[in-house]
């Protein structure tokens, strides 16, 4: 790779799913190539499942994989786990029909288990019907043959702990936690990058090709955790902090910023991290000091390098951005804003 690493915006890798629908173009303005269900924007991948591509810049329409490989620690800064791959996977997701009932292993059981890589998931919720409703845990401890019976007698739907959520609610999925997002749910989630998923009921309906789904109830015994969920559902917002801190994980951390006028942005990118921005709601222009900017609007995705050291970003009325990265410390640091309309340039 010959360029040097700089600030580049995403473009989604999107996926078709049998529990999806059509909010990804609705609400997010992803362009879907036909009238298909469609579940997720990948907004970043980098996974042999599918990558998202660079979608601004003179390396425009390169996978993710190209940058991970080319620029190594330089994009994903000294504290990631792998120097080649990206370590994070950010998705859009609209659930327009209940997702399958599933698990995913932490980092214990993925040392033991073939194939497995540990999955912590986090779920920002952007969207939501009056009713809708997630899955996380179970609402009372079970043993693993009276849970395997349940699966069998086609009656798992009793033992699972339903929480009602709204727009803006924030809930970790730990690993071992048996969860679904149900219909009527648009998320954006962060998580490890792993597609290492244990499915333990699939409503009984058909998939993408017309047959069931596989489960995978043996290996979702091995990783689960019988019982009620450890972890409550947060809200975000609300406060009249600039900075406020969304989720703190061992694999990633994840920060808000949230300005309501015209301003000038600041801020130093720790150099064991990269920073995923997305922006939920507003517009900025971000740009990474050496030239490089990048306009996002709401629901787009930008990368900043970790070598990178620090983004500024004009804000032209208002925006909320939501910072991903490593589990460091702190992700945004000195943040610096000067009020006013930013002065052309
Ligand atoms: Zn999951």
């Amino acid at each position: 790779m010959k360029t040097s690493p700089h600030l580049f915006k995403t473009r989604p890798f999107l996926r078709k799913k049998v529990w999806g629908g059509r909010r990804l173009e609705k609400l997010f303005g992803k362009q879907l190539e036909d009238d298909d269900s469609y579940g997720e924007a990948w907004e970043v991948a980098d996974l042999k499942e599918g990558q998202c591509t660079v979608g601004s810049g003179p390396l425009e329409g390169l996978p993710l994989r190209a940058l991970s490989k080319g620029w190594g620690r330089s994009l994903v800064g000294a504290g990631a786990p792998d120097d080649d791959r990206f370590p994070l996977l950010v998705k859009l997701l609209d659930a327009n029909r209940d997702l399958s009932v599933q698990v995913h292993p932490g980092q214990e059981d993925a040392r033991r288990m073939e194939g497995a890589h540990s999955k912590q998931e986090s779920w920002l919720i952007v969207d939501a019907d009056d009713t809708a409703e997630i899955i996380c845990g179970l609402t009372d401890e079970v043993g693993p043959d009276e849970f395997r019976a349940a699966v069998d007698e086609g009656r798992v739907e009793t033992l699972l702990n339903r929480i009602k959520v709204r727009v803006g609610d924030v809930i970790d999925i730990n690993p071992g936690t048996i969860h679904a997002i149900c219909s009527g749910v648009a998320l954006l989630e962060i998580q490890e990058p792993s597609d290492t998923t244990y499915r333990v009921y699939d409503y009984d309906r058909p998939g993408m090709d017309g047959e069931p789904r596989e489960l995978h109830v043996d290996q979702a015994l091995e990783v689960a955790t019988l019982g009620p969920c450890e972890q409550a559902v947060r809200r975000v917002g609300g406060s009249d902090e600039m900075l406020s801190v969304v989720s703190e994980t061992p694999a990633y951390r994840i920060e808000r910023i949230e300005v309501d006028q015209p301003c000038r942005l600041s801020w130093s990118v720790d150099p064991d991290s990269p920073q995923v921005l997305h922006l939920l709601d507003g517009s900025m222009v971000v740009e990474d000091g050496i030239g490089d900017q990048v306009e996002l609007g709401a629901y787009d995705t930008a990368v900043v390098p970790a070598v990178l050291g620090s983004v500024r970003a004009e804000v032209p009325e208002r925006c909320t951005v939501i910072v991903a990265g490593l589990a460091v410390e702190q992700l945004v640091r000195g943040l610096h804003r000067q009020i006013g309309q930013p002065v052309a340039s």
